[in-house]
């Protein structure tokens, strides 16, 4: 077996001192995987209690057209979802274009003219400065008379508690707590951390809404936000729960309340839930969340093996390759636009889907530099697929996620390794 594994690596262009040091690494981590592999496991039979507890039928698998009246598979997917995240309700919809599109509704529909928002763990993600009005946007939350406060986390990452009570004021509606980092150097929150904060500001006003931005945290834990108190957990269906198959979407779970808002605001008040033809893609969404638990445990093998790898060859990683995980995110940085580019270039190469393009640095809209992505997706800007992404400036690192098997996510690493090599960033000598 070994021999025809060092065989086709060998043909797929990996030397055999960095396959080597793959398989020597594969070995030392088995204890880490088969801790991922358990959380894997309770996450798969909480999946699949929810969709049994639903009577998930045959019938749900069809789709509507046209309005969507009485769409089976739409109602059931969402008491679904409401039965993993443990809420009494959750909008799961096509409609809702991506995550930021779930995040803005999820806001825009519980907030009002005079409310204030405030993020107790500092800046949110990028994309959501427009829609809060952080930067100025048309259509913004601002314009509508909805207000902003942020509080920073202390410089050792503890919730700044003092600051917080502060800045909590009457006019604050609605607390944003964004799970992962994002592209920010601060660490992501452990479930049981956003615990403690939402108990903490409960504690303060029981009437704030708790809103958690879940992206990239789904099913990497036994335990949800809203099993610790979250009003609304919000994400993507091309990240985790879509479990690579979900071609487009978004949801929100939490109290009925704040999910028929959302309703109304996204499809029309009078109408909420009831309309919103599902199309083809439910066959997609079901099989995919079905999927999402053993994906996230591969896209978290292949996080914790590239932070092993490039630690190891004195690269700086964030988390660190011992760390404990909460989100499926791997920083690596290089402090080199090569590092970055080849890296990159790596999991390109690596890809199911466009592997014969080379990616290069390019001026992306909204950014400040130029920004080198490397993605062969079945679906389009998929992130739970193996994808790498990082701006040409310092202190060059890369962000790099996903991997829908535990094999690609390694083979994808094992050539972006084999490319820093080949351009003369790292030597092994073994
Ligand atoms: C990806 C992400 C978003 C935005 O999702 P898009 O689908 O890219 O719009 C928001 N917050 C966090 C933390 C994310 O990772």
């Amino acid at each position: 077996m070994n021999k025809l594994k060092e065989t086709i690596y060998g043909q797929m262009g990996i030397d055999r001192d960095v396959y080597e040091l793959g398989e020597a690494w594969c070995c030392k981590l088995k204890e880490r995987f088969e801790a991922i592999d358990q959380v894997a496991e309770y996450n798969q039979l909480k999946v699949v209690k929810a969709m049994q507890e639903a009577r998930v039928s045959e019938a749900c698998l069809t789709g509507t057209t046209g309005y969507g009246y009485n769409d089976l598979g739409r109602e059931t997917l969402e008491a679904v979802y409401a039965g993993i995240f443990h809420t009494e309700d959750a909008l799961v919809r096509p409609q809702i274009t991506c995550g930021t599109h779930a995040l803005a509704l999820a806001l825009m529909s519980n907030l009002r003219p005079g409310d204030e928002i405030l993020s107790p763990v500092g800046k949110p993600y990028d994309t959501l400065e427009e829609v809060i009005g952080i930067r100025d946007s048309k259509g913004s939350l601002k314009e509508y008379g909805i207000s902003y406060s942020q509080v920073n986390l202390l410089p050792d990452g503890e919730f700044d508690y003092a600051g917080i009570q502060n800045a909590i004021n009457p006019n604050t509606r609605l607390v944003t707590i964004q799970r992962s980092k994002g592209y920010e150097p601060r660490k992501t929150l452990s479930v049981d951390r956003i615990g403690q904060l939402i108990a903490f500001i409960k504690d303060i006003r029981s009437d704030i809404i708790c809103m958690v931005d879940n992206c990239y945290g789904e099913f990497v834990e036994t335990i949800e936000p809203t099993d610790v108190g979250a009003d609304m957990v919000v994400g993507s269906l091309i990240k985790n729960p879509g479990g690579g198959l979900a071609p487009i979407g978004g949801y929100i779970a939490g109290k009925k309340e704040y999910i028929e808002n959302a309703a109304y605001r996204l499809t029309s008040p009078g109408l909420g839930k009831e309309v919103g033809a599902s199309l083809g893609v439910l066959p997609a969404f079901y099989q995919g969340l079905f999927l999402a638990p053993t994906v996230v445990a591969s896209a978290l093998k292949g996080a914790v093996f590239a932070a092993n790898i490039l630690e190891s060859l004195g690269f700086a990683v964030v988390p660190d390759g011992k760390e404990s995980r909460h989100d499926i995110i791997q920083a690596v940085t290089f402090g080199s636009p090569q590092g970055v580019i080849s890296f990159c270039k790596g999991i390109q190469a690596a890809a199911p889907v466009d592997s014969f393009v080379t990616p290069e640095p390019w001026d992306m809209p909204g950014y400040d530099s130029q920004v080198i992505m490397a993605a062969g997706a079945f679906v389009s800007g998929s992130s739970i697929e193996l994808s790498a992404d990082g701006p040409i400036k310092p202190p060059y690192a890369v962000y790099f996620q996903g991997g829908l098997t535990f094999p690609h996510a390694k083979f994808g690493i094992l050539k972006a390794v084999q490319e820093l090599k080949n351009s003369g960033v790292i030597r092994l000598d073994s």
